[in-house]
């Protein structure tokens, strides 16, 4: 395999398998299947920018705390960068840039003209209160003003964010200039340039890819059983819109645990649940409760992780029993988990495109908003299905023109087309 150098930081990373090595691993994969120079490689393995900020907080209760926010800016060929920002205990450095640089391949995949980035603050939100969350939210955003800018760089939700945390990223920017400037996030609330659609996003997108696998098996969402976990911005919309298009939904979870019926659960009664005990699902009553290792292992026809990364290693590869597993959180499935999978049989959906509705959607947002002219829902999500059929058709394409697998075929996409751009613009000096 080819290797590359890595950026030089602290290794700050808990787990045992590092994201950035992992991200690099499949971009030495996909460079090494497209005979790529050595030197756009080593270009590719580094983020261009990498920042961490201090935010001092005030705390509710007069105490004063100092969080580290992080921003990776891992390539710009294509456009300005684009990724979410993610509040979680687990957040590092070494997450971060592993996420920006899954970013960039995404956008290059789905044909958007945006580079990859990503930030996140190690915060479980959970134990901040709401003045709490603004403070460090503006406080953060405003230590990167230099950094981001509609045509610089653009935030939007992830993991413990949403379209609340951007309307105050979107006001902070806006009063530090000094005039409003929609564009300088993504994911807003409707009555400041928000999309109408792009709370679904990533769940429709989801939706959309696991529908086309299924067609070119010869069936139709009304045939499978489906298990997800997480049930948050992304798991909560795939199980809503899968619900009904006929799937039956056999279990869902959260951080607490998860609920698992074999019939089938109503979702909109889960939903209504969750939305009155705290976002969780333990507890509902028509289902029984398991855990969150358990759902990945039930007998299902198609199994989403839409909660965090390596959930699906080479420890409990062997007890999964669905015939295709979708990416919806980012990176889900260890490599070695993947080829255990691959040689099964099993269709695995990769993150980069199983997931990339959202910032698909977050695209159409910003153009709707540089165009000052706002789209309905309908045209909104029919653009969004346009690009996610077209990108999943082209990643079948390729995997069936190499003969590979769809991880490989969908890097090889978006890695193929990133290193052209470079290769065209060439290096500067
Ligand atoms: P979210 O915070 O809205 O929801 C996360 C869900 O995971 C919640 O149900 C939470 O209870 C659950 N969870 C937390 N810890 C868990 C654990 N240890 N085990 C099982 N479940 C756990 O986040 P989200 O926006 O839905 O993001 C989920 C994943 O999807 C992340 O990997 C994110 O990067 C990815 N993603 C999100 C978007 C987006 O538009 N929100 C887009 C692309 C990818």
């Amino acid at each position: 395999m080819v290797t590359t150098s890595r950026p030089v930081w602290e290794n700050q990373s808990p787990a045992h398998i590092c994201p950035f090595d992992q991200a690099c691993s499949y971009l030495e994969w996909a460079a090494k299947e497209l005979k790529l120079d050595s030197g756009l490689l080593e270009i590719l393995s580094h983020p261009r920018k990498v920042v961490t900020v201090s935010i001092p907080v005030k705390m509710d209760n007069g105490e004063v705390r100092v969080l580290a926010g992080h921003r990776v800016q891992h390539s710009d060929i294509l456009g300005p960068y684009k990724g979410g920002i993610r509040y979680h205990p687990a957040v590092t450095l070494r997450e971060v840039s592993a996420l920006a640089m899954l970013m960039t391949w995404k956008c290059a995949l789905l044909g958007i003209p945006y580079g990859g980035a990503k930030g996140g603050i190690p915060i479980d939100p959970k134990k901040y209160s709401v003045g709490e969350l603004e403070r460090i939210s503006r406080r953060y955003i405003s230590e990167l003003i230099k950094d981001i800018g509609p045509s610089v760089d653009i935030p939007a939700p992830d993991m413990g964010t949403s379209a609340r945390e951007m309307a105050w990223m979107m006001d902070t920017y806006s009063v530090n200039v000094g005039h409003a400037v929609p564009g300088v996030v993504t994911g807003k609330p409707l009555s400041i340039g928000g999309s109408l659609g792009r709370e679904m996003a990533t769940g429709r997108g989801v939706m959309i890819v696991v529908r086309e696998a299924l067609a070119d098996q010869g069936k139709s969402l009304a045939d499978v059983k489906i298990a997800i976990q997480g049930f948050g911005n992304v798991g909560g919309a795939a199980a809503e819109l899968l619900h009904q298009a006929g799937a039956k939904i056999i279990a869902v979870s959260g951080g607490a645990g998860g609920i698992y019926a074999e019939n089938g659960l109503d979702i909109p009664a889960v939903k209504a649940y969750a939305a009155q005990n705290h976002r969780s699902v333990v507890g509902y009553p028509q289902a029984t409760a398991i855990s969150n290792a358990d759902l990945l292992t039930l007998p299902c026809d198609v199994l989403i992780p839409a909660a965090l990364e390596n959930q699906i290693t080479e420890e409990n590869v062997d007890h999964i029993q669905a015939r295709i597993v979708a990416e919806a959180a980012n990176g889900p499935v260890t490599l070695e988990a993947n080829r255990v999978l691959e040689a099964r049989g099993v269709t695995v959906l990769p993150d980069i495109l199983a997931n990339a509705g959202g910032v698909v959607v977050s695209y159409l947002e910003w153009v709707q908003g540089l165009s000052y002219l706002f789209w309905d829902e309908e045209k909104v999500n029919r653009e969004m299905e346009n690009l996610m059929v077209n990108a999943y058709r082209k990643v079948i394409q390729q995997a069936q023109k190499r003969q590979v697998n769809l991880r490989l075929a969908a890097y090889t996409l978006g890695v193929g087309r990133v290193a052209q751009a470079l290769n065209d613009r060439g290096l500067y000096p």
